[in-house]
């Protein structure tokens, strides 16, 4: 028997073929385009995005039609927070607003004051941001009032993939839990919430279980993928929570710590989270399990965009090599694309404080990917003053390529950070899940001698990255209202 997992990324839609034991047999991925046709807009081409789904699991198909095995499931997991509205028959009206579509910024703001927002967030789990479906449904109802009016339902594009498959509305709980519409607690869409939009719940998919199991794949999508038979689905959960469960299980005082294109800090709980200051999310991952923590936004981007800007290779190790920790006295503030946790403020913006003629464009590549792991310093410390002590964290994501990023991190978090060999974790989190679905492991704690080696590193003492963790928080709370004016200037001028 095999097991299919795919991952609906950001910029890479990835799938992986694993056999009973959690091994990794085949990999396929396809990228897609997010497009920006105004500022503040970032949206892609559902239909486009879909193609590549196919692909991809198309691929996979082959290859396990080679070795002549059957399919157990496809188990899915998804970006979240996107949203578009589509007819009763699934036709697409409208682009697919991404996660990091900041159109709706200015209702986030409305609620962040007005006391229902955190009341909202209370209920729902979800920050008071733009990224919150909640606050894009707002924005279309006013800005697109004839879609508003005429969609059948508003969906992410991990249900569109859904409805395609099976030509059913159904959403998991774990995807509801990022809408801002659904109440952690009675597992329904919230009254509140649907009120203040204008809508009743009937526009939005039947929420369930991330363990519910779809047996009906149409013949057109079976055939669109090459399968001899229909293959049982399991709906999943949201990327960030599978990569918490793909990376160590439900293991006890252990977090997990990404940096992809973003950055997070996460733990998983048995109640969900929720901060008086709302500056942490919590999802859900399965029946009475959450992840909770706080995502920031300038992850990798900073590490891609600073590498442009300096003119160093793509070796990041061999820049940090030429640097020391502490970048010769240089910070960097890495809000180059506004932040999420634990600011929520969109009109942040990154700057360098102490550069001197001495600093290479090495020490600014270190001083950005400490930076970088300051951010997360500061998610780390709000979470870990909500949760029992966590002992290690374990890390995932493109930065994982660089030893010296994860030794600072080490450092800078006071933390063992731990790589597990797994490979991908929320598509291992997606097979996971999936065999609990289909009872090979009744919990996840059976799902430990699934997972293979992992490479540890201990946190070394750096009296210079302490002081500089707290020259940055400083350095922060005394520049916000002089970032949010240069990124004013920015917004007329430029
Ligand atoms: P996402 O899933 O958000 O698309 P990934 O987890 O694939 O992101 O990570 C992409 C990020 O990994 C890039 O933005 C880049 O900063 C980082 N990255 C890529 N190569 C390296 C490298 N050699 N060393 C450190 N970081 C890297």
């Amino acid at each position: 028997m095999r097991y299919l997992a795919l991952d609906i990324g950001t910029t890479t839609i990835k799938g992986m073929v694993y056999d009973g034991e959690g091994k990794a047999l085949s990999f396929a991925e396809g990228k897609t385009k997010s497009y920006s046709s105004e500022p503040d807009f970032m949206e892609k081409d559902a239909e486009e995005s879909y193609k590549v789904i196919l692909g991809v699991l198309r691929r996979l198909i082959q290859e396990v039609k080679k070795e002549k095995q059957t399919i157990g499931f496809i188990s899915l997991s998804s970006y979240m927070h996107s949203l578009m509205a589509v007819d009763s028959d699934g036709e697409i009206l409208s682009p697919l607003m991404m996660w990091n579509d900041g159109r709706s910024f200015k209702y986030a703001l409305d609620y962040k004051h007005n006391g229902i927002g955190q009341k909202i967030y209370e209920n729902t789990g979800t920050p008071i941001h733009a990224m919150t479906p909640l606050y894009k449904l707002m924005w279309i109802r006013d800005k697109e009032p004839e879609i508003f009016e005429k969609a059948h339902k508003f969906i992410s594009m991990k249900e569109y993939l859904l409805y395609k498959m099976t030509n059913e509305f159904a959403i998991d709980h774990s995807m509801a839990s990022a809408t801002g519409i659904f109440n952690l607690k009675t597992l329904d869409w919230n009254e509140l919430a649907l009120s203040e939009i204008g809508i009743k719940k009937d526009k939005l998919s039947i929420p369930c279980p991330t363990t519910t199991i779809f047996n009906s794949m149409t013949k057109k999508f079976q055939e669109a993928i090459g399968a001899d038979v229909p293959i049982p689905i399991v709906i999943g959960a949201t990327d960030g929570c599978l990569a918490s469960l793909g990376s160590h299980g439900t293991k006890k005082n252990t977090g997990v710590v990404t940096i992809g294109t973003s950055g997070a800090v996460r733990v998983i709980t048995d109640t969900p989270l929720i901060d008086k200051e709302a500056r942490t999310f919590t999802y859900i991952l399965d029946d009475g399990l959450y992840v909770s923590g706080g995502a920031t936004n300038n992850g990798g981007i900073v590490y891609e965009w600073m590498k442009e800007l300096v003119g160093v290779s793509d070796d990041l190790d061999l820049s940090l090599s030429k640097s020391q920790p502490g970048a010769k006295g240089l910070i960097f503030l890495p809000y180059i694309t506004g932040e999420r946790a634990p600011y929520y403020n969109s009109k942040l913006r990154g700057s360098f404080l102490g550069l001197s003629i001495h600093h290479s464009k090495h020490d600014l590549m270190e001083a950005a990917i400490e930076g970088v792991s300051f951010a997360l310093k500061e998610v780390y410390d709000i979470l870990s003053s909500l949760v029992p002590e966590v002992d290690a964290l374990y890390a995932n994501g493109g930065f994982i390529k660089s030893e010296i990023w994860i030794k600072r991190l080490a450092s800078i978090l006071k933390k063992k950070i731990i790589i597990s060999d797994q490979g991908d974790a929320a598509l291992f989190g997606a097979y996971l899940l999936g065999l609990k679905a289909i009872g090979v492991i009744n919990s996840y704690e059976e799902s430990e001698p699934y997972f293979q080696g992992e490479r540890v590193y201990e946190p070394e003492q750096s009296e210079v990255l302490d002081e500089l963790f707290l020259i940055y928080q400083e350095a922060v709370s005394k520049n916000v209202l002089i970032l949010e004016k240069l990124s004013s200037l920015q917004d007329n001028r430029l």
